[in-house]
Formats: C-alpha cells, structure tokens, sequence
C-alpha cells in the first residue's frame, strides 16, 4: 500500500466575543427576539420568536411578524446579548 500524506491546513483564527448580556429591565428592546423596523425608530419593531403571522386587512393578506412596542414583554423574552456590531 502506497504511503500517502495529507497536508493539514492550519486551523483558521477564532474569533473571540465576549457574550455581554445587555443590559436593563427585561422588555422587547432588550429580547434576542426583537428586530427593529428600518426606518422607524427605536421605540417598537418586529417580534421574531415564531414564524410570521397571516393577519386579515382589507381586500388582501398582510404576513409578516407582530409588531410590538419596545417597551412591552412577553412570557418568551430571551435576553439579548452581544449588541448589534454598528457600522458593520
Ligand atoms: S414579544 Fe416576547 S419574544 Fe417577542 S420580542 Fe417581546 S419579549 Fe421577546
């Protein structure tokens, strides 16, 4: 049997995070699940925890995910942690 080698490719570079819990009174704006709305502000945005919702409006379907207020919290909130990189 012929002797064969592999090249073993050196490991690529781990990026360190550090998991920073963020910070404050558990609501909405700090849940893991939270997505703001581009373009409207901070102070509600989308609730990702489930798939998105058919709700009944006019001639047509809307889907998309329930609008919360920034403010507000629900039995599933999940602490976010690593706020999003900005500028990125
Ligand atoms: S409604 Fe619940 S799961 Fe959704 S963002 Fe708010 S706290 Fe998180």
């Amino acid at each position: 049997m012929p002797n064969v080698s592999f090249a073993v490719p050196p490991a690529p570079p781990v990026a360190r995070r550090v998991h920073v819990p963020v910070p404050g009174p558990e609501a909405c704006a700090r849940c893991r699940h939270f997505e703001t709305v581009d373009g409207q502000g901070e102070s509600w945005g989308a609730c990702r925890r489930h798939a998105p919702v058919v709700a009944a409006r006019g001639a047509g379907d809307l889907r998309g995910w329930p609008l919360v207020y920034a403010v507000n919290r629900c039995g599933d909130f999940d602490r976010a942690y690593d706020p999003p990189l900005t500028g990125a």
